[in-house]
């Protein structure tokens, strides 16, 4: 019987951008500008399955026999094409080696503020706080050299509560880790994200002197900030923490950040607008990421549905900007579009959705194990201590369960290779579950998804030096 060629439409995903189709290939998360035989191909096999005979004779007026077995045998390789044969099932990697580049350090769980959404149940104030010793945060350098000593470069990372109510400790791992990396002739970098009350100048030079990379958690402007981000007396801190990041913005020699959190009683679509304005224009940020929260631990700080559909459209107005600005070759430091465009550019292809339990494990002040920083004094069992090591058995369990998507909605998504099944704390407090996807916004991801490579498509047709100058490598505004 002659085989029947069908399209794998899983597979593949059309964009158009203007006159142009792009295609954008699942499996590899790569896009190409689709020639006219592919694109007549892939026509012609959306009507209705053919055989290889009838598709080079329909073909045959417009293109060389040639052309066509080459494309049909480019299709077939990247798993676009399929003549009706079983796919072999795809073979899970088994995880039993971790390449663990970043520790996460919980310094101390408590807090010089309450913001009214934080998600930390074990948050205290900075005195009654958890507060690690220099012997754990030391282990876990260690075990992070000890598991993985064949990386060039390791991450370590200061985290809260608000990392600079410990101080002293971060002072000593500094110490330790520069001398300790100097002496395996390894890189380093140390990454800090603060609310910013109690940065003052001589911390800021600090810091500074460390290199360290720095974010600062502000929720926009002051009516916005406010809302949430609170002292422990339920004051607004706005202008304190503007009054701060003026100043780190003012003296800091790398670019600092700004950490965005949206939460139930976001205003409309134009409130990302104004946020990334005030922030990036006003103050001077060199990026604005904006994390939209969805399955906190407290429901009522949750963005409702018709909120997210805001949000994200609110995410694509703010896109359209920073294309705009693309074009001219500026960066407005929109992170959350930023990176996809890097992703694509690079052609991630991501089987799990971020690097946490496989590069990256957070320390608690106990040295235990855990998936991420959000996930430090929650009630999801730890993956091992600083000083036996990874649980690998356990680890790799849970990671083997995340990437098996065969029974999962996520099999066939055209977006599974950049989303992943999505974050894992967010899967925990909806569903009880880590390695359940997060099926609660998958059409607004793909949308947005679809936006990004549309995005991607229009910087690469008119302007390509903003890839150059922005994107590979990534360089300060
Ligand atoms: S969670 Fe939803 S959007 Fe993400 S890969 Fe799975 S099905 Fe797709
Ligand atoms: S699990 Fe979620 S919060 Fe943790 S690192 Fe991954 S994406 Fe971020």
């Amino acid at each position: 019987m002659t085989a029947v060629l069908n399209l794998v439409e899983h597979n593949l995903h059309e964009v158009r951008v203007d006159d142009e189709r792009l295609l954008f290939h699942v499996p590899s998360s790569s896009l190409f500008a689709l020639d006219a035989l592919t694109a007549s191909m892939i026509d012609s096999l959306r009507v209705e399955g053919r055989s290889a005979a009838q598709l080079r004779a329909q073909l045959a007026r417009l293109f060389s026999a040639e052309e066509i077995e080459e494309t049909l045998a480019e299709l077939k390789t990247l798993e676009l094409i399929n003549d009706g044969g079983e796919s072999a099932p795809p073979v899970l990697p088994r995880i039993d080696h971790f390449p663990l580049s970043t520790v996460v350090l919980n310094v101390n769980t408590g807090c010089n503020l309450s913001c009214a959404y934080c998600y930390k149940s074990d948050l205290a104030t900075p005195a009654a706080g958890k507060k690690m010793d220099f012997s754990t945060a030391r282990a876990a350098v260690e075990m992070m050299i000890r598991e993985a000593p064949d990386e060039k470069r390791y991450h370590v990372v200061f985290f809260g509560g608000e990392p600079l109510t410990h101080r002293v400790l971060i002072e000593q791992v500094v110490e330790y880790c520069e001398a300790r990396f100097a002496e395996l002739g390894k890189e380093h970098d140390f990454v800090m994200t603060t609310n910013g009350t109690l940065l003052t100048d001589e911390i800021i030079d600090w810091l500074d002197a460390h290199d360290f990379g720095l974010s600062i958690s502000i929720d926009g402007p002051q009516a916005i900030h406010d809302r949430n981000r609170l002292t422990i007396g339920g004051q607004g801190t706005y202008e304190t923490v503007s009054k701060k990041a003026r100043r780190v913005l003012s003296r800091y020699s790398r670019p600092v950040g700004a950490r965005v959190t949206l939460t139930h009683g976001t205003h409309g679509v134009g409130e990302v607008e104004r946020i990334w304005d005030h922030l990036f224009n006003e103050l001077g940020f060199a990026e604005v990421g904006f994390a939209p929260v969805t399955s906190g631990d407290i429901d009522h700080f949750n963005l409702s549905a018709v909120e997210m559909r805001e949000v994200f459209a609110g995410f694509k107005r703010l896109g359209e900007k920073y294309l705009e600005a693309a074009l001219e070759n500026r960066n407005i430091g929109f992170s959350n579009l930023h990176q996809m465009i890097t992703d694509l550019h690079a052609g991630h292809k991501k089987l799990l959705p971020c690097g946490a339990g496989l590069k990256m494990l957070a320390v608690d002040h106990k040295g235990e194990l855990n998936l991420c920083h959000r996930f430090t004094g929650s009630d999801l069992p730890v993956f091992g201590n600083v000083k036996d090591g990874i649980a690998r058995e356990a680890l790799g369990d849970f990671l083997a369960a995340r990437l098996d998507r065969e029974q999962t909605g996520c099999a066939n998504c055209r977006i599974r290779n950049l989303c992943s099944g999505g974050c894992y704390h967010e899967s925990h407090a909806r569903y009880g579950d880590p390695a359940h996807p997060v099926y609660h916004y998958c059409e607004l991801m793909r949308d947005w998804v679809d936006f990004g490579i549309q995005t991607y498509g229009r910087i690469i047709a008119r302007n390509p030096a903003f890839i150059d100058t922005h994107i590979s490598p990534r360089r300060p505004r």
